[in-house]
């Protein structure tokens, strides 16, 4: 079954394809990005109108590059995968109306999917996937969540952020350290010429039992120490760098002492990191450590496919069509809040 997937649930448009005739990766056939990110960082953040407003000047122009890129016309495609949430109201309607409007037109199956299954299953398009059952951390602008993985569609959240996203709380510190948005690889660069001692930022929620996390104190906690170090007239160049340091250390340690504990409780030894802060490369380092004392391993999307694209959404989208899944005629989907352990499990007798 051969999927066209959309993605348009924040600042990205992704388009793919996705071919359920091959195995894992072989499958992608075509895919494109085109990222807002240079338009909504005058703003600092994502602005939803402008957002709305790429997505329709930019979809369906990507749309016709993947179809020339497969070597294929609309009408080869026998099904359309779009992400109907979490995300952006409006960003998510461009997606929705238009997969609706090309599947009514070619009369092909038509799905809304989830966009955190698409980060969660977006390791499945490299050469070593992984196999089920997985912890996975999701790490993203909107989520951090572990969540133990038994299938698609069989997703039992384990713990989340009771504040802020990891992501956010990158994005946030940023700012305050007058970087540009999406601020994590910003922060991540600055912090390779800091020093790891001169401070040390609490590690949240780690004292306590229990998986969840919370980044907001730490925010306040940048925030106090950027304050301080101006107030005495000390902020440099190395002070910032310092701070970014401390910040990056606080984070990633509380993220890899509850992957740790998530490994630990389910006796799994696979976990998958995915979401844009998956790309950290000292978040995967500390990871890689956990994993080697434990005999575990860790499974990633490749560099690209760690923040948002349609190639994840395609494959997601493929995996429960070929399934049998469909939106009812003209019943199109765009949910801004959706729990992913609310999602249905595909009926796989029908995939195989
Ligand atoms: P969600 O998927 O929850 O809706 P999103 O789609 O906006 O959110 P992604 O596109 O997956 O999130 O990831 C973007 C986030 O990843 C941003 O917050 C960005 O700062 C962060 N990020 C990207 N690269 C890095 C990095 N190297 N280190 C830390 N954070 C990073
Ligand atoms: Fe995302
Ligand atoms: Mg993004």
């Amino acid at each position: 079954m051969r999927v066209l997937g959309i993605e348009t649930s924040c600042d990205e448009t992704g388009v793919a394809i996705y071919d359920t005739a091959y195995p894992g990766g072989d499958g992608l056939l075509a895919d494109a990005l085109y990222s807002q990110i240079a338009m909504h960082a005058e703003y600092g953040g994502v602005v939803p109108e402008l957002a709305s407003r790429d997505h329709t000047r930019k979809l369906l122009p990507l749309v016709e590059q993947v179809l020339r890129e497969a070597h294929l016309t609309r009408q080869d495609l026998d099904g359309i995968a779009y992400t109907a949430g979490p995300g952006l109201v409006g960003a998510l309607m461009v997606g929705a109306a238009t997969a609706h409007g090309m599947a009514r037109a070619l009369d092909i199956p038509v799905l809304g999917v989830h966009h955190m299954e698409g980060h969660l299953l977006a390791p499945m398009l490299e050469n070593e996937p992984p196999e089920f059952p997985f912890v996975a951390l999701l790490v993203s602008g909107g989520h951090t969540q572990l969540v133990a993985v038994e299938g698609v569609g069989r997703y039992q959240l384990l713990g989340e952020s009771v504040d802020d996203a990891a992501g956010e709380a990158f994005d946030k510190a940023a700012k305050m350290l007058g970087l540009s948005y999406p601020g994590g690889p910003h922060v991540a660069r600055l912090a390779e010429q800091g020093d790891p001692k001169r401070f040390r930022f609490p590690r949240p929620m780690t004292d306590r039992p229990g998986l969840d996390f919370s980044f907001s104190g730490l925010k306040t906690h940048t925030l106090t120490a950027i304050r301080e170090l101006e107030a005495s007239d000390v902020l440099d160049e190395q002070a910032r760098a310092d701070v970014a340091r401390a910040f990056e250390e606080a984070v990633v340690d509380t993220l890899a002492i509850k992957c740790r504990r998530a490994l630990d409780q389910t006796g799994l030894k696979r976990i998958v990191m995915a979401g844009g802060v998956s790309a950290n490369t000292r978040l995967r380092e500390r990871l890689a450590v956990e994993c080697e004392k434990r005999k575990a391993r860790a499974y990633y999307p490749r560099g690209r496919f760690c923040t948002d694209n349609g190639a994840m959404m395609a494959y997601v989208g493929a995996q429960r069509l070929a399934a049998g899944e469909r939106d009812a005629t003209g019943q199109m989907q765009a949910t801004p809040r959706w729990p992913l352990d609310q999602l249905s499990t595909p009926d796989t007798a029908l995939s195989a």
